[in-house]
């Protein structure tokens, strides 16, 4: 074969492996519609919002435009909403800002077991700092008991944040009792969401929602841009320090393209949540009960029904994830074990171990989160390839031939 032969077989092959992206839990493709947007925000209309001249002036209207976009998606007001960079940055604006903020009153945080990083590892830091951490446990499904938060609340508790979904896993915590208990009691009650909005309806104000954290990434939208809505009257710290934006909770020369990104893609989120939603769940139960049907041993991560639309985490025993990821990966199939924050590392998911899950099934998950893109058609290859991939590595297992 000379070499382009050689290319052009290869050229062929590419074309041949289908790709399905499984991955959504970790990022989602940014929408066209929001990627033109942006582009117009970076090429025409550059201006600093905080500048009294036209540019200025335009990018100002579209700063507040996108605030108002993102607050109609969770039933808040757009006084109500603080552009930050990312999810992890609005979760430690959350936490610490109530903290400090609230410093008089006590410095006791309640938090579950199966929080994501950005959540658990700011309570870590506090606690170092000399704040009480309550870290509630979880059941087998990933569920925390409304009942735990209302025994864990002292006169010193500032603030309970547990988060709307789980990202590994799925689950979908009873946030509107949770948030109910705080504030019978006084306590203000952060939700980290970032899996949540835009996937399934949420309204801040039926849910006794004080503070939400938000992620333009995780929906659609860009990268590096997230927001914290802070319910009118809660007094919050500022984080980073310098100028007098976003109402002096954050500040810094606005991320304009990538607000009036967000802003576009919680818009279009909003138009298609409940068909996407119907959608997704439809994909997901196909996915699982699939498995569930096609490979024994399996056991489904998370509780069945309340779960995100697009989450689906089994633990195919005897078999390690990472094994599991790459041959997925080898046939198109981009899959996660645990969170993308997690991979990497040999730990065994901080999630499913709270969940009393053994350490030797936790290291067998496989995480698939779907998208808007996905198809029936993508399952169908899912089901088409999976039982005999985990055949395959279980024979190599030599758990299983003992087992
Ligand atoms: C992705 C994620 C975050 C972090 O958001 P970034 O925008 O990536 O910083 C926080 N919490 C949850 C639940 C997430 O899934």
């Amino acid at each position: 074969m000379c070499a382009n032969e050689v290319r052009a077989s290869k050229m062929e092959r590419n074309e041949t492996v289908r790709k399905v992206y499984l991955d959504h839990a970790a990022t989602t493709p940014v929408r066209p519609e929001v990627v033109e947007i942006m582009s117009e925000y970076m090429l025409e209309v550059y201006g600093n919002p905080s500048s009294v001249h036209s540019f200025g002036r335009e990018a100002r209207k579209a700063v507040d435009k996108a605030r108002e976009q993102v607050a109609n998606l969770i039933g808040a007001g757009p006084e109500e909403i603080v552009f930050t960079g990312g999810g992890t940055e609005a979760d430690n604006l959350a936490i610490k800002g109530i903290v400090e903020a609230q410093a008089k009153k006590g410095n006791h945080i309640i938090t579950s077991a199966i929080e994501h990083h950005a959540v658990l590892h700011t309570c870590e830091y506090l606690e170092k700092h000399g704040c009480k951490v309550t870290y509630l446990p979880v059941d087998s499904d990933g569920l925390v008991d409304p009942g735990d938060v209302k025994k864990a609340i002292t006169p010193q508790t500032v603030l309970v944040t547990i988060m709307t979904g789980n990202n590994e896993v799925g689950t979908i915590q009873p946030v509107k009792e949770i948030g109910a208990i705080a504030r019978e009691r006084g306590v203000l009650f952060h939700t980290d969401a970032v899996q949540a909005t835009g996937q399934i309806p949420i309204d801040v104000r039926e849910m006794n929602i004080d503070l939400l954290s938000g992620s333009g990434h995780k929906m659609y939208g860009p990268k590096g841009i997230g927001i914290l809505y802070v319910r009118k009257g809660v007094k919050i710290s500022p984080v980073i320090h310098g100028g007098a934006h976003e109402r002096r909770r954050r500040a810094g020369t606005e991320n304009v393209p990538g607000i009036v990104g967000l802003g576009k893609a919680a818009e279009l989120s909003m138009a298609e949540l409940p068909e996407r939603q119907a959608n997704l769940v439809h994909l997901r139960d196909r996915l699982i009960d699939g498995i569930v049907e096609r490979i024994s041993e399996v056991k489904l991560n998370g509780h069945r029904t309340r779960r995100l639309p697009n989450n689906c985490n089994v633990s195919i025993k005897y078999i390690e994830g990472e094994s599991m990821l790459l041959n997925l990966d080898m046939v198109g199939i981009a899959a996660s074990s645990g969170s993308a924050c997690t991979s990497g590392s040999l730990e065994p998911s901080h999630v499913l171990l709270a969940m009393g899950v053994p350490h030797e099934i936790a290291h067998g998950s496989l995480r698939m989160t779907l998208g808007r893109q996905n198809t029936d058609e993508d399952v169908d290859y899912v089901m088409q390839v999976l039982p005999s991939i985990a055949k395959k590595l279980r024979e190599m297992s030599p758990l299983y031939s003992r087992g």
